[in-house]
């Protein structure tokens, strides 16, 4: 672009990072469908090998159609690079790999994902690194749970599905004071409603399979370094400030400053684990950020006039929604997600577990399904779904008791969301 101001969002959502193909003149940016690149020769393919040239080798490790969706989100986080996965769980995964050793802690909001839970208190385990739940509503409760084996603290913006809205500058002062990195997973908000960097945070994840690709149709994930954190500072974070033997004793902070923990997570986390997106799903999601600023805003819209809806019905006993006034999160939602709360909310039906699956199987446009975050408005009954695993505790923590519904709301009419509920909240 050749104007000195910075482009809008808008902008940055249809143009960061793409050019026309020098190769063909593509003006969509093309699927690179390769495993693999060509040397231009020896000494080419020494420096690509040993970090001294920035290029392409392997798509496990990076791939032409997926670095542009990796700087188009990073211009819309405001971030200095980001790494695209293959899931919003590889993003988990590979950011906890980069700052862990087996032995260590991060502190988690109890009020995740489903999927993020799990993978917290069990699969994370194998590696040896532990959580430590706190409360999203609570900020000290961060403190309370800190250690000196505490390396991270990992929260969501916009919380699933409780729909909670997380004090993010306070949590963050907590991590500066503790000298560890932020992470928020911002995918039920996305960088259209809040952009968790400004506020403090020093890492963003994705699941670009919600909101950012927003059609139901590919799996990805995302890392967003917000180039904030000193990884100079002291010797606890190793793939970043240990010599790296994979490297000829490169410190990767030394060698890339403000961009070292993107480097890191592609150099050493995705290179090793492997879960790299298919450049196919790179592309479908590209397009899908090109008009996230339309959906977002209709998402919110459509959820904020269903919240009203439901909130005056006789079938219903509570709803959760940040952008309700009179919610516990209204207050943070104005702060922090101003132009919306969201798509996503949970309500309770008044008859409890059966009333909950009544009503899923009787809406006819709404699908019943595990994911959030399509143009189609969605719903699932999370006690006898996503969160069935959990205990009964876990789930009343998570906000997922038996009378709870969440509802993704889509960019349909309003008429017809409301009309589908309403036929299937008669017949409970
Ligand atoms: C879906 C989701 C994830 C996991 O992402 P996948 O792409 O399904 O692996 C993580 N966090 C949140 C908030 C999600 O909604």
């Amino acid at each position: 672009m050749s104007n000195e101001k910075t482009p809008g969002f808008n902008t940055l959502s249809i143009h960061a990072g793409a050019r026309p193909d020098p190769a063909t003149g593509a003006r969509a940016t093309p699927i690179y469908q390769t495993t693999s690149f060509v040397f231009e020769d020896v000494d080419h393919a020494a420096s690509l090998f040993g970090l001294q040239a920035f290029g392409n080798i392997y798509t496990r490790i990076g791939n032409p159609t997926c670095a542009v969706l990796e700087e188009r989100v990073a211009a819309l986080e405001g971030g200095t690079a980001a790494l695209a996965v293959a899931s919003g769980h590889a993003a988990q995964l590979i950011v906890m790999h980069t700052l862990l050793e087996p032995g260590d802690e991060f502190v988690a909001a109890g009020q995740l994902y489903g999927g993020s839970i799990n993978q917290f208190n069990h699969a994370f385990k194998k590696f040896g690194w532990n959580v430590v739940w706190a409360d999203a509503t609570d900020p000290s409760s961060f403190e309370k749970a800190l250690s000196p084996e505490t390396k991270a603290i990992f929260i969501e913006s916009i919380a699933n599905p409780g729909g909670i809205v997380t004090d993010i500058a306070a949590v963050s002062a907590i991590a500066k004071k503790a000298k560890v990195p932020l992470i928020v997973d911002n995918t039920l908000a996305t960088p259209y409603l809040c952009r968790p960097i400004e506020h403090g945070a020093d890492i963003v994840v994705h699941s670009l399979t919600k909101f950012l690709g927003g059609h139901g149709n590919s799996i990805g994930g995302l890392i967003v370094d917000g180039g904030s954190f000193d990884w100079s500072q002291d010797d606890r974070y190793p793939s970043l400030s240990a010599p790296c033997p994979s490297y000829q004793g490169m410190v990767l902070h030394e060698t890339f400053g403000n961009f070292a923990f993107a480097i890191a997570c592609r150099v050493l986390g995705l290179r090793d684990l492997g879960p790299a997106l298919s450049p196919f799903n790179a592309f479908l999601i590209l397009t899908g950020t090109e008009t996230l600023s339309l959906r977002m805003q209709r998402h919110s819209d459509n959820a904020k006039a269903v919240a009203e809806h439901l909130s005056r019905h006789e079938k219903v006993e509570w709803v959760n929604y940040a952008g309700l006034p009179g919610d516990s999160s209204h207050g943070l939602a104005q702060r922090y997600t101003p132009k919306g709360a969201g798509a996503v909310f949970t309500f309770g039906v008044k008859g409890g577990y059966d009333a909950g699956v009544k009503l899923v199987s009787s809406l006819t446009m709404f699908s019943h399904l595990a994911n959030i975050g399509d143009t189609r408005s969605l719903v699932i009954h999370p006690a006898s779904t996503t969160h069935r695993q959990l205990t009964d505790e876990q789930k009343t923590a998570a906000g997922a008791g038996p009378e709870v519904v969440r509802l993704s709301v889509g960019i349909e009419d309003l008429d017809d969301i409301i009309a589908d509920l309403d036929q299937a909240l008669a017949q409970i």
